[in-house]
């Protein structure tokens, strides 16, 4: 397979300065509100803090790829003392928990790094510099990816079966 460059974009997360203001949570609402900005609902953030007052726990999770299936089993981690729930450090939109859907529809969410801004939004407004957006070039074997629309349609053949699904995009595209 051929080989191309690819430009890695990664935000790392130095979780020990997250005070848990959410502010990352808001403004990812609010950028993926359609029109932008018209409304912001932290259920369709791409970013979720987990919270642990108690325990002092405050670590950010970002949205990644959705998972048809749930985990066989489950991990706990305890860090510095700080014992983490099961699926804290999980990023997986799945079946056995709500976060990273979309309420209205139920559809995955993924952080898309923000496409078609300057630079990661979560990023700009973390006061606390958290989040450190990164680039660098890598070599990697060209392959087809699935976009947004296609992990979508994926999540709703796996929700409502083949059938159903053909028949409803069949019915759509007879109206237009
Ligand atoms: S904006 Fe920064 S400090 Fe606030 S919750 Fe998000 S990651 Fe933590
Ligand atoms: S990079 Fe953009 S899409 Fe991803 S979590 Fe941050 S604000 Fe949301």
């Amino acid at each position: 397979m051929a080989k191309i460059k690819k430009t890695i974009r990664t935000i790392k997360v130095d979780a020990d300065k997250c005070n848990g203001c959410r502010t990352c949570e808001v403004v990812c609402a609010a950028v993926h509100s359609l029109p932008k900005y018209s409304a912001i609902n932290p259920a369709t953030s791409r970013i979720h803090v987990i919270t642990h007052r108690l325990n002092d726990i405050w670590l950010p999770v970002f949205a990644g790829e959705y998972t048809p299936a749930e985990c066989n089993g489950r991990d706990k981690y305890v860090i510095d003392g700080k014992e983490y729930d099961e699926c804290s450090f999980c990023r997986a939109s799945c079946p056995s928990r709500n976060l990273f859907k979309d309420p209205d529809s139920g559809l995955p969410l993924k952080c898309d790094m923000c496409e078609g801004e300057e630079r990661p939004l979560c990023v700009e407004w973390c006061l606390n510099e958290v989040l450190i957006y990164e680039e660098r070039e890598e070599e990697v074997e060209e392959s087809l990816e699935m976009d947004d629309l296609e992990v979508g349609l994926e999540s709703l053949i796996e929700k409502y079966g083949n059938e159903l699904v053909t028949n409803a995009f069949s019915r759509l595209s007879h109206k237009r």
